[in-house]
Formats: structure tokens, C-alpha cells, sequence
């Protein structure tokens, strides 16, 4: 018998498959259905490796895939990385993989479904030029397939200082050829806790933006449980993207052509790991007494009420899954006038008294840096005459509109740091007051919300030539 120090229960369950399958041989059968999925494991050639076995079943994966890195952890499949106490205290806690049709059995290693904004610590100051923008698309990526199929967490750039969930480092590691080293989940159901960008493989390597956006967006997977979709099938349990060649979860996803980012399977998957919450359907109600609209990664709508809800719909949708959010203690939302998004998916409200909060999707206040700090609207301007504001996708610019047709562009602090004064229109029958909220897009378009439940939209700042208004369904 092979003497290996893991409980003996695992141990038998773990060699289980290996008895049962010693004769089979598994092949990559490509995208041909398989009528009946049993849990075929491939045989290591060699026992030496005996441990990195028993790790591999409890992850799921041959164990080819798994190799020493370092003293405290192991590399598996190419570009993961696992504590070897993670992996001992799973081998203790968590059921085989036995690729099952049951989520329960296969949910361990992925994230639990509970909402929660995972925090992505960056240092601006010390990311190569281009890296911090590629980070926000592939956040913005993940966030848009995550938000529009109803996840209830999504991903945040963090640059402040505090907890963050997952950091974000910089290094070379020669031997390593790929462009991210990524950790994997724990047993805690939190998301793996670094992205290390390769420096090493970019120095040797002509990587356009694209690709590092890919890169980034297969790491975000791998912070998320998932593995390789090329890994044999039947291996470990198939949510929906194993065998898709075009998968981001490719292990050559990063370095091979692709068209699109998400393909089928994996947005499958996506449905069967992080499926909807189950939120009550409600009706934000009339758009003049809204907190603010703002449109998320993925095009979702969301319509914040001044009594602490949020609407989950599309632009001319106020009706649809609602959950609530929280402001800050000491100011009430009724006196929100209106709400913008970055594209590192942080949230900014602004309040009649001059000040602006900012924070995450439903914790607008309070969290996670409690920035409470005055707003400075463009010359000429005040509160008062404000009317709605948004962020650029394409370069995080803060745009604010006012009553007197003009419009300024700045920060969130300083709202006409880089212009103020252009002109824009609304369409004909509409004033400029009749204006309530608005926000942009992942097409870069403009939307205008008016008191009256209507809705209009523009390719443009200054809202020419715009579609509608249309009609937005309150209830
Ligand atoms: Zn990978």
C-alpha cells in the first residue's frame, strides 16, 4: 500500500477511480457528445508522484497537472498557483470531484454565491503603461457576463489604500511561461487572493493590448475556481465550456486568435456556476423621484430609488430584479441627485449639499475608503443646476450636464478640470430640466432619462441626433 499522509477515507475514495478505470484510456473527443459522462480519470504514468495524485482528484485534475513550485506551493496546469496547505486543508474539508452532474459536489472550489464586490488591490503608480486599462476592460468583461446573467458579485479596481480581496503584483519569472501567475480559490469560498503579471514572459513576448485584456480576463477565471476547458473531458465536472476550443478558459486562450471574448460555453457556465440571485421582480417606479441610473458592464440598467432600492432592468426597462443598496450614515439618500460608474466598476453619488460619496455597486457610502469630499461644478454652475452625470467607458472622463444646455468635463472632485461650456441638445418637445438622470454605455452612447418615464439616446456627448425619447416601462 502506498504510505501518503492524508486521511484514509480520502485516501480510498481518492483511488477509487483509479481502480475502477485502470484499463481506460481517455482521449480529447473534441465537442462529440458523450452519451453517458462517467468519471474517467487519467492514470499517472508514474506513482512517484503519489501526493501530487491524490491533490490533483481533489481538484479534479490529472496529475500530470500539478508540479512544485516553490517551497509552499505548487504550480498546477501551467499558471495556477496553490498553497500546499490550501490543498492539505482541502483534501480534509472538501468532497472528491467525481464529476457528477451535482453543483454541490463541484461548488467547493468556486466562489460562494453570496453577493460581494471582490476588491482588486492595484498600484497605479507601478503598473507598466497600459496595464491598469487592460485590468479595467477585463473587469468590465467579467462584470458584464456577470451582472447580465445575475450574479450577485462582481469585480472592482481598488487603488486605495485597505483591504482589498485579490492583489494585483508585478514580477519576472523566467521559467514561467505565461503572461499571469494566478492563485486559486481556497476553502473559504472567497475568490484566489493574487494576480502576479508575468514581466518575464511580456520582455520575450510581442503581446498586443488585446491579448493582455484575454489574459486578464482567463486570469479573472482562474481567481474564480475555474480551470482549463481543454483538460480531458469527463475529468472533473463540466459546467459548460469544457472541450470549447474557444473558451477563455483555453490554457492558450491568451496566446491564440480569438474573436470574441465570452463564447457559448462559457457563458453556460457562467448561468450554471453563478446563477441569478432570486430577487423579487418590482418597479422602480416614476424616473423623476429616482436617486440616480446608471448602466453597468453588460449594458444592465440600474435604477437606484431615493428609498434604498436598486432596479436591475435595460434603458427603457425600470421593472426587474431588485435588491437594495446603502448609502452613507450621516447624509439620507433622498438627497442623492444623481449616480455614475468607472470602468473599475466604482460608484460615485452626488448630493444637494455639494459633497459626493463613492463606493461599490450596493454600498455607495461608507465603503470601501468612506471618501466623503466637496464637488466643485463647472464655473457659472452650482447643485442647483446640475442635472446628471456619467463616466466615459474609453477614458473614465467625469461628464456633467446643467440646466442651461452646456455640459463640462473633469473629475469627480473637479468637474471641469479639462472643459466646460460645450453645448448640448434634447430632443424636440423636451427642456433641458425635464432631464432626471444620465448615463453611458458599453457602445459608448448617451442616455437621457426625463421626468416624464421617457428615455432618449445619442452616440454623442452632446446628444445630437438622438433615438426617441421612448417610452420607459414603470411598472
Ligand atoms: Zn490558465
Amino acid at each position: 500500500m502506498i504510505k501518503i499522509p492524508v486521511p484514509i477515507k480520502v485516501l480510498s475514495a481518492a483511488l477509487l477511480p483509479l481502480m475502477i478505470y485502470s484499463c481506460s484510456t481517455t482521449e480529447e473527443s473534441g465537442m462529440q457528445p458523450q452519451p453517458e459522462p462517467k468519471p474517467v480519470y487519467e492514470i499517472p504514468k508514474s506513482h512517484q508522484d503519489t501526493v501530487a495524485f491524490i491533490y490533483s482528484r481533489a481538484l479534479g485534475l490529472d496529475s500530470t497537472a500539478v508540479k512544485p513550485m516553490d517551497a509552499n506551493n505548487v504550480l498546477i496546469d501551467g499558471d495556477m498557483v496553490l498553497a500546499k496547505s490550501t490543498l492539505t486543508q482541502m483534501l480534509s474539508t472538501l468532497p472528491i470531484v467525481e464529476a457528477k452532474d451535482s453543483t454541490k459536489s463541484v461548488k467547493s472550489p468556486y466562489v460562494v454565491n453570496n453577493y460581494r464586490v471582490f476588491k482588486i488591490g492595484i498600484n497605479p503608480g507601478q503598473m507598466a503603461t497600459g496595464v491598469e486599462s487592460a485590468l479595467y476592460s477585463a473587469i468590465g468583461y467579467w462584470n458584464g457576463i456577470l451582472i447580465q446573467y445575475g450574479a450577485e458579485f462582481n469585480f472592482m479596481a481598488f487603488s486605495d489604500p485597505g483591504p482589498s480581496d485579490i492583489m494585483f503584483y508585478t514580477s519576472g519569472y523566467p521559467t514561467v511561461d505565461e503572461p499571469f501567475l494566478v492563485t486559486l480559490p481556497g476553502t473559504a469560498g472567497l475568490p484566489g487572493g493574487a494576480i502576479t503579471l508575468n514581466t518575464s514572459y511580456l520582455d520575450t513576448h510581442n503581446i498586443t493590448r488585446d491579448q493582455l485584456v484575454s489574459g486578464m480576463v482567463h486570469a479573472l477565471g482562474h481567481i474564480l475556481g475555474l480551470q482549463h476547458s481543454d483538460r480531458k473531458k469527463n475529468a472533473y465536472y463540466d459546467a459548460g465550456n469544457i472541450g470549447d476550443s474557444a473558451s477563455v478558459m483555453h490554457s492558450h486562450f491568451p496566446k491564440g486568435p480569438h474573436t470574441k471574448m465570452f463564447s457559448k460555453g462559457d457563458t453556460a457556465m457562467v448561468k450554471r456556476l453563478f446563477p441569478a440571485p432570486n430577487w423579487p421582480v418590482q418597479s422602480a417606479g416614476n424616473i423623476t423621484d429616482l436617486a440616480g441610473i446608471e448602466i453597468t458592464a453588460g449594458n444592465a440598467t440600474l435604477y437606484y430609488t431615493k428609498t434604498g432600492k436598486v432596479i436591475r432592468g435595460s434603458w427603457d426597462n425600470a421593472v426587474g430584479p431588485t435588491t437594495t443598496f446603502t448609502g452613507r450614515t450621516d447624509i439620507a439618500n433622498t438627497d442623492i441627485i444623481e449616480i455614475s460608474m468607472t470602468t473599475a466598476n466604482r460608484f460615485y453619488a452626488y448630493f444637494s449639499n455639494g459633497y459626493y460619496m463613492n463606493g461599490e455597486m450596493y454600498k455607495l457610502g461608507n465603503n470601501p475608503v468612506d471618501a466623503y469630499n466637496q464637488a466643485y461644478p463647472a464655473p457659472g454652475q452650482s447643485m442647483a443646476t446640475f442635472i446628471g452625470t456619467t463616466v466615459k467607458r474609453s477614458n473614465n472622463d467625469h461628464c456633467y450636464w446643467y440646466t442651461d444646455g452646456t455640459y463640462s468635463v473633469g473629475r469627480s472632485n473637479n468637474w471641469a478640470t479639462y472643459s466646460s461650456g460645450g453645448k448640448y441638445t434634447v430632443p424636440a418637445g423636451k427642456k433641458f430640466t425635464d432631464i432626471k438622470a444620465i448615463a453611458t454605455d458599453d457602445e459608448g452612447r448617451y442616455y437621457f432619462w426625463y421626468k416624464d418615464n421617457t428615455v432618449s439616446r445619442s452616440a454623442t456627448l452632446d446628444h445630437s441626433n438622438p433615438e426617441g425619447p421612448v417610452a420607459v416601462k414603470v411598472n
